[in-house]
């Protein structure tokens, strides 16, 4: 008998979904229950049953399962970025490992050795944060999005963000309340104020606060400056402007209002410079870990063509500059373009240049001027490489290829389709970049066979 609605039964959590959801399995039907853990023995009251799965909500806790922690967080429940506060850290690290090994097997059908998953901080590790600015029936609400939705869950702090951020946002929501400024509204498309950006680099200890409104200005400008410039750290206060009708939080116009606009921060021992829309790995310890991770399956030895496509600020080949003959970085996003450029200059990276392309088009652009690359480097976004991209770079022909991806399951996916282009995955190794939510880093190692 397949579950109903409403149905109460007895469940024995046996895996973790690659979302971070509890999976039991009832009558061969496989039922998702978030927030639960494996091992854990629950009553389950199902809350929505198709023909091959359902979906259950705890009702009570039978026999915890060993993995369990107290949860450190008012927000947990509701909120839809940490999954893991209520187990231990051991069991997110097992968890994490797992999903990689898993979409290999599952996606690229290759069994890879998948090493020991590298981890740096996990509380209070991310530099930048977006917060959603809305109403509803309570008044003006500035926090996180809920699992899955558009409704904005208002909260006062977050263990992901550095205290600061939580201070900085106290002042944008008072100044809000005395001014009267109004907030985006997703459904009217209207409404000033919808998102506050957040930045900062960790070792300079330098903020950037970036204003996303639907407008050209903001009331009370002076007021609002003066008071975030008070805040420790705050170097620059710039405005968004986005006045589509877009998920997309950031637009393509920015305007200084306090401070140089940009922020600099130092990573792997090389200095850069950011501006509000290049790209920065969310986690600072974490990711220098990753690129020494992602140096290391280079092996350069001071004589190689490095490309390193999707470059953001350049920061991985500059990691690697030093230790290679020539960096091509290629980046879609002009204002990241702008600061790699400026942050080869500032570290005499003379060895590196870079194009503002499409990736696709950059591989074929170089293919064509004859470019032989050693080794190249992949840091696609979430949606992976196109089928272009990599038959473009298998017939560049390098020895090596590193990939590194925030989604294991495209980055399996293109392992596939590289191997029938002649290259193997030696090795993946899982990098904790994300702790306490469901995503996990992976990089890999591929060479010519
Ligand atoms: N390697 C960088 C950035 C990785 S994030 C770092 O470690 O910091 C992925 C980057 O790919 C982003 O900067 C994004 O702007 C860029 N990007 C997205 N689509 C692209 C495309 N089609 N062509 C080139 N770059 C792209």
């Amino acid at each position: 008998m397949p579950l109903s609605k409403n149905q109460e039964i007895k469940l024995h959590i046996d895996g973790i979904s690659s979302e971070g959801t509890g999976v039991g399995r009832f009558d061969g039907q496989a039922v998702f229950v978030s927030g639960a853990a494996e091992g854990d023995e629950l009553l389950v009251h199902i809350i929505k049953a198709k023909k091959t799965y359902a979906v259950g909500k705890i009702k009570e806790i039978l026999k915890p399962s060993n993995d369990r922690i107290p949860v450190d967080c008012p927000y947990f429940k509701q909120c839809g970025g940490c999954v893991y506060r209520h187990i231990s850290y051991e069991a997110e690290k097992r968890i994490k490992t797992q999903k990689v090994k898993d979409a290999f097997l599952r996606i690229a059908h290759i069994d890879v050795p998948v090493r020991e998953i590298i981890t740096a901080n996990t509380e209070r590790y991310r530099n930048k944060a977006e917060y959603p600015v809305g109403r509803d029936l309570n008044g003006v609400n500035i926090g996180f999005y809920a699992n899955r939705t558009h409704r904005i869950v208002d909260a006062e702090d977050c263990l992901l963000q550095p205290e600061e951020f939580a201070e900085i946002v106290e002042i944008i929501r008072k100044w809000i309340f005395i001014n009267h400024v109004s907030v985006w509204n997703s459904e009217s498309c209207d409404g000033l104020l919808r998102h506050i950006y957040i930045r900062k680099g960790f070792l300079s200890g330098e903020i950037m606060v970036c204003l996303v409104i639907n407008g050209e200005n903001i009331p009370k400008e002076d007021e609002i400056i003066s008071e975030i410039s008070k805040v420790s750290g705050v170097k620059s206060i710039v405005l968004n402007i986005n006045t589509k009708n877009t998920n997309v939080i950031l637009g393509d116009e920015v305007k200084v209002l306090w401070g140089s606009g940009k922020i600099s921060d130092t990573l792997c021992g090389v200095e850069i410079e950011l501006s509000p829309l290049s790209f920065y790995q969310i986690n600072h310890d974490c990711a220098e870990a990753l690129y020494k991770k992602a140096a290391e399956y280079a092996a350069l030895s001071g004589t190689e063509t490095v490309i390193d496509l999707y470059c953001g600020a350049g920061t991985i080949g500059f990691s690697m500059a030093h230790k290679a003959k020539k960096v091509i970085g290629v980046e879609i996003i002009p204002e990241a373009i702008q600061d790699a450029k400026k942050n080869a200059k500032r570290n005499g990276a003379e060895n590196a240049e870079f194009y503002c392309m499409d990736a696709g088009e950059a591989v074929k652009m170089l293919r064509d001027k004859n470019i032989q690359p050693d080794i190249v480097l992949l840091d696609p976004p979430r949606k992976g490489c196109s089928k272009e991209v990599l038959s473009c770079v298998a017939e560049m022909n390098p020895e090596r290829i590193v990939y590194i991806s925030c989604d294991v399951s495209t980055q399996s996916r293109d392992c596939a389709i590289l191997k029938d282009l002649g290259y193997k995955t030696q090795e993946v190794t899982p990098v904790d970049m994300f702790p306490r939510t469901a995503h996990v880093e992976s990089v890999a190692l591929m060479t010519r066979e």
